[in-house]
């Protein structure tokens, strides 16, 4: 699936120092491939590499941060753009408010008006009343009266009558004198495209004038998906989308291109038969779902909430002149601890990662470091070289470690000097100071 895609071509890059026009362009062709293989619009995946690309070259890397995990980031964001950003509210201002559903047969749209009845019943507290606009399929009747039954909400139908325009009238005129405040119409659908369906429904939505129409669409007919909303919309130009059957082992494609092809967006998604299955569209959860890789996204975001641009450009300068010593390698274990899960992190930052690798990483293992850089003296501090056997004594007794200890800090401390040397003398290093969010 696309994730795990995904997942793979950003596991090429690691490793990788940085964020290449070469690097990035192998990632994103594979990248392109899931996409397309996903069902997403070729234009679609093509405008979304690009900018996907353009973002990540111009995107300095982060010490805290693997260039791979800054992709997934950037990836993550741009999905998350690409599907609206925001998640988008019904707007029901109309008393009654009205909703029109639309969409192809099967697609979803009884089950959906219950679910939505059923949601908005008890938690806008809303008094809905449901429409059987179906007047080819007697049993399409029957469904929506079986449903309502479920959940207690009353279904106006008007069984034998031939004109669904009139149905959707007649039941608005009943929600007002019965008190009403919300009507939510289903109306009939075909299997395929047809002009006596669309101008039947373009008819409804003319008579009624709903505060939403919604397109709903079966999320596991991939393209088709984005063809079909591309046609209702060009007829109904309605308000959202409502993306059915995500449960199932459906491909995200449809997703991403709906809301690029129409522009409208969608708003909700059905996740199952039952009338609990429904929830709103969150285009970032969507996002990690297709990714797979929530946790990485959360982790890029708190490194660089945390970390300090000028504190970075202040420690380059000084590793570029060697001046990198023990308060530096203090404060960048501060950094560590601000920003939470240890082990977790520790490995994400250049040289402090690598020189308390073998240690157990807890509190533990900061606190005898600690301990010990605290028992130096200033001078200590800054020109580690005058450490000698008297001074790593009177240290080994004043953090309440051992000489071995010490000496096991000062002989990871000098690894990691040499190690910050040597990688900013790189093109990374160069890349390095510069961060924003
Ligand atoms: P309509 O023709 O557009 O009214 O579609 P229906 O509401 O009758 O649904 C068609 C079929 O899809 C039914 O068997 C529903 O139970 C099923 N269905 C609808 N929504 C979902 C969903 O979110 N997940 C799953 N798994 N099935 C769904
Ligand atoms: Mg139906």
């Amino acid at each position: 699936n696309l994730s795990e895609r995904l997942e793979r071509s950003f596991k090429i890059l690691k490793g990788e120092g940085k964020i290449t026009e070469i690097n990035v362009a192998e990632t994103l062709k594979d990248v392109r491939k899931a996409l397309l293989d996903a069902d997403v619009n070729y234009k679609v995946a093509k405008s979304f590499t690009d900018t996907v690309k353009e973002k990540a070259l111009g995107q300095n890397v982060l010490t805290a941060v693997k260039p791979s995990q800054l992709m997934v980031k950037i990836v993550h964001d741009e999905l998350t753009a690409l599907m609206g950003g925001e998640t988008a509210e019904l707007e029901l201002n109309g008393r009654p408010a009205i909703i029109l559903m639309s969409g192809l047969q099967g697609s979803g749209k009884t089950t959906f008006s219950g679910k939505l009845a059923r949601m908005l019943k008890a938690k806008k507290n809303r008094k809905p009343l449901l429409v059987a606009c179906d007047v080819y399929r007697p049993a399409a009747v029957d469904q929506l009266t079986v449903l309502g039954e479920q959940i207690e909400v009353p279904v106006y139908s008007e069984p034998g009558s031939k004109d669904p325009v009139q149905i959707a009238l007649n039941a608005i005129h009943e929600a007002k004198a019965k008190g009403y405040d919300l009507v939510i119409v289903d109306t009939a659908g075909r299997l395929a495209i047809d002009e006596q369906m669309m101008n039947e429904i373009e008819a409804i939505k003319k008579a009624i004038n709903p505060d939403e129409t919604l397109f709903v669409v079966d999320s596991m007919t991939g393209q088709d998906a984005v063809n079909t909303a591309r046609e209702f919309n060009e007829r109904l130009d309605f308000n959202g989308v409502v993306l059915t059957k995500l449960d199932g082992d459906t491909r995200g494609g449809a997703a991403l291109s709906i809301r690029t092809v129409v522009n409208k967006p969608i708003k909700f998604v059905g996740t199952g038969e039952k009338l609990d299955a429904i929830d709103q569209f969150h285009p970032a959860r969507m996002a990690d779902r297709i990714l797979g890789m929530g946790d990485i996204v959360s982790l890029v975001e708190r490194a660089q909430e945390q970390y300090d641009e000028e504190e970075a450009k202040r420690l380059q300068k000084k590793i570029q002149k060697n001046q990198f010593d023990f308060n530096d390698f203090l404060a960048q274990i501060h950094q560590i601890k601000k920003m939470g899960n240890l082990k977790e992190l520790a490995s994400m930052i250049p040289g402090v990662g690598k020189a308390i690798k073998d240690i157990d990483i807890d509190d533990n293992a900061f606190k005898s470091i600690e301990a010990i850089i605290y028992s130096m003296t200033p001078e200590e501090r800054t020109h580690p070289e005058v450490l000698n056997g008297t001074r790593r004594t009177r240290i080994a007794k004043g953090s309440g470690t051992t000489i071995q200890e010490v000496n096991r800090l000062l002989k990871q401390f000098d690894q990691t000097r040499k190690m910050m040397k040597m990688v900013t003398s790189s093109k990374m290093g160069k890349m390095m100071p510069k961060m924003k969010k």
